[in-house]
């Protein structure tokens, strides 16, 4: 009985009514969501709030090298049937030469590249195939083989276009780049009025080196780590090293990019912000996009999903109760 007096105490006291008042802030704190910022959620289970896109693309770097690796990763990207396909550079190994190039990009990736005049298939019936040049490419001096090889907007080494509801923007990282490559130069300067004037949900940057890294073999290049999270990008896709690595800095992630098929690199240290890293194998990220919500998958050759991150726009979650993301 004595119980019994302690609980009607208990609820008549305003210990019970500034405890309810607490809780119903808590619940409300956890569901607020604004429509324009960007929320995220990792998983490694897929389909579980993995993003179900209208439109696919697959992310490939460093391929260019005819042989069993990359014919396995361009056989587990065919199997995706992707609307697009973006690279992250060094497309045609050694020394970027028009003797190599449609034996290590068209071979395998013919299908997806428009005007396409090499001697593997019919090529695409529009442009679905949008690469960024490496180092490899520009090995001669002279990107002209991947110049002639590519049907590319703009001036062709860098520039931008909508692929659904991504907009890519797609950079020049290498020394040899006319419009430079620092964060002042006439390609950033580009870079930033073309972010500010998108309207796009999603602002995926596709560039060569990684501006964060943790492999021993190139690491972190700090010229190319321009502030684009605060010029609006949603995220940074990467090559150079040949490593998978997930990096969160200034606010948006990172992503190295570069088991598609040349060779599998060691990792040093982790650097700052680095959540996931892998290099057991090659592979190739899977993307799918729609207005609210976005995710990044990477597999391995065989097709394990070694990571994934969706992010979501806070309309995503209008009229839905959710609980923390902790707890999901
Ligand atoms: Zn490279």
């Amino acid at each position: 009985m004595k119980a019994h007096n302690n609980n009607k105490w208990f609820f008549r006291s305003p210990i019970w009514a500034a405890t309810a008042v607490s809780l119903l802030t808590l619940i409300l704190l956890l569901n607020w969501r604004t429509p324009n910022k960007v929320y995220q959620a990792n998983t490694v289970l897929a389909g579980d709030a993995a993003c179900i896109g209208t439109t696919t693309y697959a992310v490939i770097g460093d391929f260019g090298n005819a042989g069993q690796p990359e014919a396995d990763v361009a056989a587990l990207v065919n199997s995706w049937n992707v609307d697009y396909v973006i690279t992250t550079g060094d497309n045609n190994y050694p020394n970027g030469e028009a003797s190599t190039i449609d034996a290590n990009i068209g071979q395998y990736y013919q299908q997806y590249i428009g005007n396409y005049t090499g001697s593997y298939g019919p090529g695409a019936a529009q442009n679905r195939f949008f690469p960024v040049p490496g180092n490899h490419d520009w090995n001669t001096g002279t990107l002209q083989p991947y110049l002639d090889y590519f049907s590319l907007p703009g001036n062709e080494r860098y520039y931008e276009i909508e692929l659904g509801p991504v907009h890519l923007f797609a950079l020049d990282s290498d020394p040899h780049e006319p419009d430079g490559r620092s964060a002042t130069s006439t390609q950033a300067t580009w870079l930033q009025a073309q972010l500010s004037a998108s309207t796009a949900p999603w602002k995926l940057i596709s560039l060569h080196h990684p501006p964060y890294s943790s492999s021993s073999v190139h690491g972190s290049d700090p010229t190319m780590q321009w502030p684009f999270g605060v010029w609006g990008a949603t995220a940074v896709l990467a090559g150079h090293d040949h490593t998978y690595e997930r990096i969160h800095q200034g606010g948006i992630p990172y992503f190295v990019n570069g088991l598609g098929g040349r060779s599998i690199y060691s990792l040093g240290n982790p650097v700052p912000g680095s959540a996931v890293r892998y290099n057991l194998d090659y592979g190739a990220m899977r993307l799918e996009a729609a207005p609210t919500c976005l995710t990044f998958s990477f597999y391995s050759r065989t097709g394990s999903l070694i990571d994934s991150l969706t992010l979501y726009k806070g309309d995503h979650f209008s009229n839905q109760l959710y609980l923390p993301l902790a707890t999901r």
